[in-house]
C-alpha cells in the first residue's frame, strides 16, 4: 500500500499556490488534507485532484494565549470547503478583536501561509490561509 499524495507533495503543492486533494474513485468524496484512504468509505482507490479553495466559515477561535513560538491574537477556523471536507486553517486578513459570530457562513478563499518551525516540529511547515471573498 503507497500513499497516493503525501504530506510533504501536499506541502509543497500548497507552497506553490495550488491546493491539492484526493477524489475517491468509488463513492466520489474529497479527502483534504490527504489520507492514505478515502474518509468517507475508506477505499484507496483515489486520484489527486485541484481543490477549488473555496468554502464557508463554519466555526472559528480567536487564540490570544498562543503556544511558545506563536504571536497571538490570531483566529483559528474550520472551513467546509464545496467540495465537502471541513479542514482547519487562520482566518488571515482579519483583526482577531474585531472577529464576531457574523464570521460563521462567510465565503472563504483559501491560500497558506509557512509556519516557522519550532521546538515540537521537524522544521516549517504549512498552514492554510483563508481570506473573506468580497
Ligand atoms: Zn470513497
Amino acid at each position: 500500500m503507497e500513499y497516493k499524495l503525501t504530506y510533504e507533495k501536499y506541502k509543497e503543492a500548497l507552497i506553490g499556490g495550488k491546493f491539492l486533494g484526493l477524489k475517491c474513485n468509488k463513492c466520489g468524496a474529497y479527502t483534504v488534507p490527504p489520507k492514505k484512504v478515502c474518509l468517507e468509505c475508506t477505499s484507496e482507490d483515489m486520484d489527486i485532484v485541484e481543490i477549488s479553495g473555496k468554502g464557508e466559515i463554519r466555526t472559528f477561535t480567536v487564540i490570544r494565549v498562543p503556544p511558545e513560538g506563536f504571536e497571538g491574537p490570531y483566529i483559528v477556523g474550520m472551513v467546509e470547503l464545496d467540495e465537502g471536507p471541513w479542514v482547519m486553517g487562520n482566518i488571515v486578513d482579519l483583526d482577531p478583536d474585531k472577529a464576531g459570530m457574523d464570521l460563521i457562513g462567510k465565503k472563504v478563499t483559501t491560500g497558506h501561509k509557512v509556519v516557522k518551525g519550532d521546538k515540537f516540529s521537524a522544521g516549517d511547515g504549512v498552514a492554510l490561509a483563508f481570506s473573506l471573498q468580497d
